[in-house]
C-alpha cells in the first residue's frame, strides 16, 4: 500500500513558518502583507476559493481585501482598476479570480498586473524568470506540487517524470520546475491520449503528475510499481470529491500518492500566501 502524501499536513507546517515570519516582519517594519483579490461579476467556484483564501490569509496574519467588480466591466475599466492597485503602496500582491467573462481577455489582465504584486506568478515577467529559471515567484498549485515532492524528499535527478495536462497554471510552469531539477519530463496532453500513447507514457512513469479534470482517466493498472503518483485533478462524482487517476487500483502499486481531496489543493492556496509574503519582503527593500 502507497504512503500518503499528506498535503494537508505539509501546508500546515509551511503556513506556520509564513505566519511566524509575517509576524516577525511586523514587528520589525511595522507593516503587514497586503493582498487584494479582484473579481468581476458572480461565481460560485470563485465564491469558494474567494473564502478559502481569506480564512488562510487571516490565519497566517495576512490582511485580504476583496474588489468585487460589477459583471459587464470592460477589459478596459479592469485595467484601469488593475492600475490603480499597481500604485497603491499599501498593495503587496494581486489576484484575478477566475474566470473571467468572456469578453475580457485573461492574459490581458494578468499582464496588466504588475510584476512586483503578481501573487499568482502568472505574469510574463515571472514566468520568463521560471523559465531562465530564477524565479522567486511561481504558478501556486505548481509550486504546492514541487513543496510535496521536497517534503518527502523524492529525488528527481535523472527521475522519468510524465506530467499529463499541459495547462498554464499547473502542467507548462511544472516542466520547467522539473527540468531545473534534472528530471527527464514528458508533458501528455489531449492529442496523447488521441493517439492512443497515453497509457505508454503513464505506464513508465517514475513519477506521475496529473492534471486533467477528468475522473479515473488515469486506470490503476498502468501505474508503474513504485512510481510517486500526484493527483491535482479535482472533480465531482455524486456528493464525492475525487482526483483524476483511480485511487484504489493505483494505491495498490504506488509508493507514494495524494489522497483527493487533502493533497495538492491545501498547497495552492498556502503557495499564493507564500508568493504574497515575498512580494512583500521584496517592497521593504
Ligand atoms: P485545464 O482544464 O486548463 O487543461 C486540461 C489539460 O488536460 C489540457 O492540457 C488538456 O489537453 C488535458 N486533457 C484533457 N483531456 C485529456 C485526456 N483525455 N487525456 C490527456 N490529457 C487530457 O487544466 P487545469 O486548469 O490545470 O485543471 C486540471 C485539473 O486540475 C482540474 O480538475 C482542476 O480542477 C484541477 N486543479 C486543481 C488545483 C488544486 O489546487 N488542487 C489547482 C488547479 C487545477
Amino acid at each position: 500500500m502507497a504512503t500518503l502524501l499528506e498535503g494537508r499536513k505539509i501546508a500546515s507546517e509551511i503556513k506556520e513558518r509564513i505566519k511566524n515570519e509575517v509576524s516577525g516582519l511586523k514587528q520589525k517594519t511595522g507593516k503587514t502583507p497586503v493582498l487584494v483579490a479582484l473579481s468581476v461579476g458572480q461565481n460560485a467556484a470563485s465564491g469558494v476559493y474567494i473564502k478559502s483564501q481569506g480564512r488562510v490569509a487571516e490565519e497566517l496574519g495576512i490582511a485580504y481585501r476583496l474588489v468585487s467588480l460589477k459583471e459587464g466591466i470592460s477589459e478596459k475599466d479592469l485595467i484601469a482598476e488593475i492600475r490603480k492597485l499597481n500604485s497603491d503602496l499599501l498593495v503587496h500582491g494581486i489576484i484575478i479570480q477566475t474566470p473571467l467573462p468572456k469578453e475580457i481577455n485573461l492574459h490581458e489582465a494578468v499582464a496588466a498586473v504588475s510584476a512586483g504584486k503578481d501573487a499568482e506568478g502568472m505574469h510574463p515577467e515571472n514566468l520568463g524568470k521560471l523559465l531562465l529559471g530564477c524565479s522567486k515567484i511561481a504558478p501556486c498549485t505548481a509550486l504546492g506540487c514541487m513543496e510535496l515532492l521536497r517534503a518527502y524528499q523524492i529525488k528527481l535527478y535523472g527521475k522519468e517524470v510524465v506530467i499529463v495536462g499541459h495547462s498554464e497554471i499547473v502542467g507548462k510552469p511544472l516542466s520547467l520546475m522539473l527540468v531545473k531539477e534534472f528530471a527527464t519530463t514528458t508533458v501528455c496532453h489531449i492529442a496523447t491520449s488521441e493517439a492512443h500513447k497515453l497509457q505508454d507514457h503513464v505506464s513508465r512513469a517514475e513519477i506521475l503528475i496529473v492534471a486533467v479534470g477528468k475522473a479515473n482517466l488515469i486506470k490503476g493498472d498502468w501505474i508503474k510499481e513504485g512510481a510517486v503518483v500526484i493527483d491535482v485533478g479535482i472533480n465531482r462524482v455524486g456528493d464525492k470529491l475525487v482526483g483524476d487517476v483511480e485511487f484504489e487500483a493505483a494505491e495498490k502499486r504506488a509508493a507514494f500518492i495524494t489522497p483527493v481531496p487533502g493533497g495538492v489543493g491545501p498547497l495552492t492556496v498556502t503557495m499564493l500566501m507564500q508568493n504574497t509574503l515575498e512580494l512583500f519582503k521584496q517592497s521593504l527593500k
